[in-house]
């Protein structure tokens, strides 16, 4: 399984759990070394990592599970462009490089201009936002989330500018998603259903 596609699994998980759909995953050396999903609105408690909390996001979730000494710069795959609290994170945690698949038009912030000495020092690289299958899910289900749960109306404001937007439109009006959410846990599978409506 691709980085992307894990980290958009961990979103599906986050979304089936009732929180937002985001999901993130840490590579040394291109293998998997740390996940983490948001935990925001998941009930579900935690001794390792941050729950039920407006700071249990997936990028700062995955970020806290890695080891204080690295020998090799890491890097951050994530399925939403990282806020101000993820993109400090992966400072703090020496991050060489951010992936991430899906733009986020509110609180993005993997480009942010240095604040201070040490974020000049180690500068991270960015890629994102892509435009593949998993990325168009995985900003959809961004939107969808925001829509359903009547959250944050100015961050749904800003998501309709989103090039994922009509693909939320698409999963609203006809993914079922709600049926998928009960019964579906392999997003391979969920892609399979519903990925004639990302095209
Ligand atoms: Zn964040």
């Amino acid at each position: 399984m691709s980085p992307d596609r894990r980290a958009l699994q961990l979103a599906w998980d986050a979304y089936r759990a009732g929180s937002v759909p985001i999901g993130a995953v840490v590579l040394e050396d291109g293998r998997i070394v740390a996940e983490g999903q948001n935990r925001i609105f998941d009930p579900r408690p935690s001794e390792d990592v941050l729950w039920s909390t407006l700071l249990a996001h997936a990028e700062t979730n995955a970020l806290a599970q890695l080891p204080v000494v690295h020998a090799r710069p890491y890097r951050l795959v994530t399925t939403l462009e990282p806020c101000l609290l993820c993109t400090g994170a992966a400072h703090i945690a020496r991050v060489a490089e951010i992936r991430y698949l899906a733009a986020d038009p509110y609180g993005g912030a993997a480009t942010m201009t240095p604040v201070n000495l040490a974020m000049e020092h180690a500068a991270i690289r960015v890629e994102g936002p892509l435009d593949t299958m998993d990325a168009r899910l995985a900003g959809a289900l961004v939107i969808v989330y925001l829509e359903e749960q009547s959250l944050w109306p100015r961050a749904r404001e800003a998501f309709a500018s989103s090039p994922a937007e009509p693909y939320a439109r698409r999963l609203l009006t006809k993914g079922r998603l709600g049926e998928h959410r009960r019964t579906t846990g392999d997003v391979g599978e969920l892609m399979g259903a519903i990925g004639h409506l990302l095209r």
